[in-house]
């Protein structure tokens, strides 16, 4: 865009312009996201969260996006008169989007509970100042002023590094010593990036399912190589070879040629060791990699979303579902809630949904 006709006071005129149309924007985009939050319309498309949606979706920064959410928390906690004030500061640039998001950052720390009177009133005193001004009235008005700084930072330093801040207390010192302490036979002095890196490493191998489930194919192929000379198998791990195809390294094709093999079932009817349920929820969660396979038929967009998995009967367990392989699908938490508010309609699962 070249801008060079315009005389200077145009230029200022029109910058003027643009900028009172960004913040309205700003304002509406707000709006647009407290209903699409209320209607969990994210859900649909295959996001987990209104975050993911705002960051991933849509493609704001994860800064930027929880300011927009933050802010338009507050908003919809605001009496509908200071909504519209609120609104007004926002627009004419008043108030800024940030110093409205940490507001809301410091009454969600915040142990006492504000009215919305209170609320009102606080959001009056952060008008017209500016970022720092308001980080200091937070601190003198805090009921705890330690939670409101910032404990954690993340910033990428390099193609491959992240420097990481973070707090630590007394207990997480001591076990850092500690953890120094009984690992001193293999690294002298290790740095706090090494120390985490061995206790992420270890937790991980413990907890992580896709980790045991790579140990597991790796002993099943020494079994597989073993069986190959003139020995007996161990009996428990010959069963389970036959039963449970999932434990195998060529799961994913084995199971679905099982879930199609009309002979499969009566072989499991045949065997005196059925599959556990533990054993056949592994094997489902193997079978989606780890992840929620929701899918927005409209979009094609798969979930996706690695955290806080759960299993969901395709036929519910409540109208005689079964907990077989073929039943199971892996969902996230938004997903899963989602798919029994389908099946169970809206006000039986209402309770279960956390207010946002
Ligand atoms: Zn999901």
């Amino acid at each position: 865009m070249d801008l060079y006709h315009l005389s200077d006071q145009e230029l200022w005129a029109k910058t003027d312009e643009i900028v009172s149309q960004e913040r309205k924007h700003t304002t509406e985009l707000l709006w647009h996201l407290r209903e699409i939050s209320k209607r969990k319309l994210y859900l649909d498309r295959g996001f987990s969260s209104l975050y993911n949606y705002v960051t991933v979706g849509l493609k704001y920064t994860p800064a930027s996006a929880m300011r927009r959410i933050k802010a338009m928390k507050l908003l919809r906690a605001l009496p509908e008169k200071v909504q519209k004030k609120v609104e007004e500061s926002l627009n004419t640039g008043k108030v800024s989007l940030s110093n409205v998001s940490s507001l809301q950052s410091f009454l969600e720390k915040e142990k006492k509970i504000y009215t919305p009177e209170a609320k009102q009133e606080l959001f009056s005193k952060i008008e017209g100042k500016s970022q720092e001004e308001c980080q200091k009235l937070f601190f003198s008005i805090s009921t705890d002023p330690e939670k409101i700084l910032p404990k954690e930072k993340s910033r990428v330093v390099s193609a491959t590094e992240t420097e990481l801040k973070i707090i630590a207390e007394e207990k997480l010192m001591q076990n850092i010593q500690r953890l120094k302490e009984l690992t001193a036979h293999k690294n002298s002095n290790p740095s706090y990036a090494e120390v985490f890196e061995m206790a992420t490493e270890f937790m991980l191998n413990k907890i992580d399912p896709e980790r045991n489930q790579e140990k597991k194919s790796e002993r099943k192929s020494k079994v597989q190589i073993q069986a190959r000379e003139p020995q007996v198998l161990p009996v428990q791990e010959n069963k389970a070879s036959q039963n449970f195809a999932a434990e195998s390294p060529n799961s994913r094709n084995q199971n679905e040629i099982n879930s199609k093999n009309t002979n499969a079932p009566q072989k499991a009817e045949a065997n005196s060791n059925p599959p556990s349920e533990a054993s056949i929820k592994r094997a489902a969660l193997k079978r989606d990699q780890y992840r929620c396979t929701f899918k927005d038929l409209i979009t094609g967009k798969i979930c996706g979303c690695k955290y806080g998995l759960e299993l969901d009967h395709i036929h519910p367990v409540a109208l005689g579902g079964k907990s077989t392989l073929d039943n199971l699908r892996v969902r996230c938490r938004a997903h899963n809630l989602l798919e029994a508010e389908r099946v169970f309609g809206k006000s039986v699962m209402q309770n279960y949904y956390k207010n946002e």
